[in-house]
């Protein structure tokens, strides 16, 4: 990367009074607290491959794909083509009967998961994949305890805030749940931070020993292997086997939430677990986002002995429509056929190395971490460790000025500017972005 010419920045139009109509609009119905990007919000129209274009004709190289939902691409053929063959036929059906493709995909991701006799349960949603694991452990175990990660995010519900480890994304305390948080998934702030990876392992072992040593048993333990709203923030490798390890003597379960990190993504590997867990997977998954490409799938996977601790009815209207699964079936098969989570790899490879290259020299960028095309820049104010929300809206701002989306997080105080383009992300489209950064950040500077 940098041998290719950098393009010019380029002129954005300014919002017309469409859009600013519908601001005031979307102001005057919708809750305040579903929080818009950018002073000028902006409204999506269409997008094709990596790029979208809004109402006034503007053309963005997207690297959020909508909260790394986009997983392909935007309007890839094969899964606008399943998707519409698909709405002819049929829309819904409902869990009551059988369903196809339903049982294709899930069979598809049961094999993949890497976890023996799994059975597979669609929602529509990460939070209430989420949610479902709860109930499946909770009931499993008998127990009403969580250990969560500080700093977590697992969704929106009633019982995922209630094990929600950041206080920006948790609107209350009151919970079903008892929740206890445990040390680990920042990698380079907290009490532990100065240590080396092993002696970083042990410390947070230890703890989670001292921690398991004055509760009740807990159910399970739920972590995303690398925090997503949280900014792209991670343990060194082994961490969760080695909680996982403690855990299952105490017969606690371990759920990976890989709503974000699934499919590749991290290039490395196909589920975030792996990077910890080369001897096994987690007893509990769940998946959302990436897999349907913006059609709403998500799901757990689980042992089928934790998966049929049920002992009631228990159905999603929603969860595994035939539409939802064409999609989804189309974009797997689109997936894995293109090597994508190669591709993350590769491409995703290049771009670190290149953002490193370029912040280097920034005070104010304390950190460029991250896997695959999951790569997060955290900004401090300059010669200080403290987070700066507002040098990461400024370059948010510069750099959708110049044609590129981008999205933030981090803690409460959102410093942390989040990379997560669709996975075909070509070299090109990775240096554009990349240079469009560069002068974001240092004329946030
Ligand atoms: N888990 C993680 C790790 C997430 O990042 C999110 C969404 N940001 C969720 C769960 C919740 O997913 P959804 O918004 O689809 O309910």
């Amino acid at each position: 990367m940098g041998l290719l010419p950098r393009p010019p920045p380029r002129r954005l139009r300014r919002a017309g009074a469409a859009v600013t109509d519908l601001h005031t609009r979307h102001k005057a119905v919708l809750p305040d607290w579903l929080t818009l990007y950018y002073e000028d919000p902006i409204e999506i129209t269409h997008g094709e491959g990596r790029h979208v274009w809004d109402t006034d004709g503007n053309k963005y190289l997207d690297f959020f794909g909508g909260i790394l939902t986009t997983m392909t691409a935007h309007a890839l053929p094969e899964v606008t083509k399943a998707v519409t063959e698909q709405a002819g036929r049929i829309i819904h059906t409902s869990t009551l009967y059988l369903n196809r493709q339903m049982v294709d995909l899930a069979e598809r991701i049961a094999q993949l998961s890497g976890i023996p006799d799994a059975r597979v349960f669609f929602t529509t949603s990460g939070t209430e994949a989420n949610d479902t694991a709860l109930l499946l452990a909770t009931t499993h175990r008998q127990s009403n305890q969580i250990l969560a990660m500080r700093n977590s995010y697992h969704g929106r519900s009633f019982t995922s805030v209630g094990i929600t480890g950041n206080k920006g994304w948790s609107p209350t305390s009151l919970t079903p749940l008892q929740t206890q948080y445990v040390h680990g998934a920042v990698r380079t702030r907290g009490p532990y931070a100065h240590l080396d990876d092993t002696a970083f392992i042990t410390a947070c072992v230890d703890d989670l020993k001292d921690l398991l040593g004055h509760t009740r048993t807990p159910a399970a333990l739920i972590a995303e292997p690398i925090q997503g709203v949280g900014g792209f923030t991670a343990p060194p490798d082994g961490l969760y086997a080695a909680f996982r390890d403690v855990l299952h003597q105490h017969g606690t379960l371990w759920i990976a939430d890989e709503v974000q990190t699934g499919w590749g993504r991290t290039g490395e590997h196909f589920w975030g677990w792996q990077a910890h867990a080369a001897s096994g997977p987690p007893d509990i998954l769940t998946f959302a986002k990436g897999i349907g490409n913006g059609m709403s799938i998500g799901g757990v996977v689980a042992r089928a002995d934790i998966m049929n601790t049920l002992d009631s009815n228990s159905i999603s209207t929603f969860g595994g429509s035939p539409i939802t699964m064409a999609a989804g079936l189309a974009n797997l098969t689109y997936l894995l056929e293109h090597d994508l989570q190669g591709n993350a790899r590769r491409v995703g490879g290049l771009l670190i190395e290149r953002l490193r290259a370029i912040t280097a020299h920034l005070d104010g960028v304390r950190e460029v971490r991250g896997r695959g095309l999951m790569i997060g820049i955290e900004l401090v104010k300059p010669g200080t460790d403290e987070a700066d929300p507002r040098a990461a809206a400024a370059v948010l701002e510069t750099a959708r000025r110049e044609g590129l989306l981008i999205g933030k997080g981090g803690g409460h105080n959102t410093s942390v500017l989040r990379i997560a383009p669709p996975l075909t992300l070509t070299v090109a489209e990775a240096e554009e972005g990349a240079s469009i950064l560069e002068r974001a950040l240092n004329s946030a500077q």
